[in-house]
């Protein structure tokens, strides 16, 4: 069996080096291709094009920036559209909104293919490590066949029930996430306003109920103002900005989110976008 995976970012190429190292066929491309010679090096095929990936490939995964891109690999010329047909599967695992991706699911079934959006929560390192928590949403047929596959990407998955649902709850998981950073750079540079050393700082924390994975592993490097792209920072800005769309959509307010995603986009008009979503705090504290 032939799988395909389209968009070797920093996920992508993490989570197809997975796939390839188990052993699989796997068939990988990159808008800019020079990005899938160290898939080709570690033994995958390289691809001339999202259609030719999803004509060859029985299953097609996607790891893309935004819903434009995600859009555009898949309805685009020379798109994933175009080599779909019965037998064939979709799994876009970006972060996008969800009627982008309902109207994603609904032209790759229009064209007798399944679909399933599985967008991932975790970072590189999960990545690479093939820890990602995986929420899916859409076919349950396609989720069942292709989980010992998802398996070795990620060490948890859920199915959430009918397509839009994996992309809402990976929106409100980085909401979250937002907010929990932007409180924490301001939390670090308050405490240096009133010479309170950081790492006192993260050492209550991490003793308390506040404590947590990402301020154990952000802290240290954003005192050191080391921000090496994870998570690029416009994902962050674009997760917020959808977040607070579909706040809005249901007429909720996200007060806190609305504020994250202003210093978010602040930071990328600053020129931020391509560092970590840590390197907000050079917006907050500099
Ligand atoms: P990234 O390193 O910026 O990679 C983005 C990928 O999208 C690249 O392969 C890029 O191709 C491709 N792309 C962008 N615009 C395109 C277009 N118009 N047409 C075709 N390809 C296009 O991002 P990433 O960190 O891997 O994140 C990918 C997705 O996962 C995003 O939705 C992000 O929000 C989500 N995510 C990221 C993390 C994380 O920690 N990094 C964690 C969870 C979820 P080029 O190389 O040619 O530019």
């Amino acid at each position: 069996m032939r799988y395909g995976f389209l968009g070797m970012g920093i996920m992508g190429s993490a989570m197809a080096t997975n796939l390839v190292k188990a052993g699989l066929d796997v068939t990988v491309w990159n808008r800019d291709g020079a990005k899938c010679d160290p898939l080709v090096q570690q033994g995958a095929r390289q691809g001339r094009s999202p259609a030719e990936v999803a004509e060859n490939c029985s299953v097609t995964f996607a790891m893309l920036s935004d819903p434009a891109a995600a859009e555009s690999v898949c309805i685009g010329p020379d798109g994933v559209l175009e080599g779909m047909g019965p037998g064939k599967s979709y799994i876009d695992m970006s972060t996008i909104d969800p009627q982008t991706s309902c109207d994603l699911a609904e032209a790759v079934t229009e064209q007798g293919g399944r679909h399933l959006e599985a967008p991932v929560s975790g970072t590189k390192k999960p990545a690479e490590d093939g820890t990602l928590i995986i929420l899916t949403a859409g076919d349950r047929t396609l989720y069942d066949e292709v989980g010992p596959v998802l398996d070795l990407m990620g060490k948890k998955r859920l199915f959430l029930g009918e397509t839009g649902q994996a992309a809402r709850m990976k929106l409100v998981v980085n909401m979250i996430m937002g907010g929990m950073m932007t409180a924490f750079s301001e939390g670090l540079t308050l405490a240096d306003a009133c010479h309170l050393k950081a790492e006192d700082l993260l050492d209550v924390l991490a003793a308390g109920a506040l404590g947590n994975p990402m301020f154990a592993v952000k802290g240290p490097l954003m005192t050191r103002r080391e921000f090496a792209p994870a998570f690029p920072l416009k994902h962050m800005e674009k997760d917020l900005r959808l977040a607070v769309e579909l706040g809005g959509d249901h007429a909720k307010l996200m007060a806190t989110a609305e504020a994250a995603q202003g210093l978010f986009r602040l930071a990328l008009e600053r020129g931020l976008g391509d560092e970590d979503f840590s390197a907000i705090h050079k917006t907050i504290a500099d």
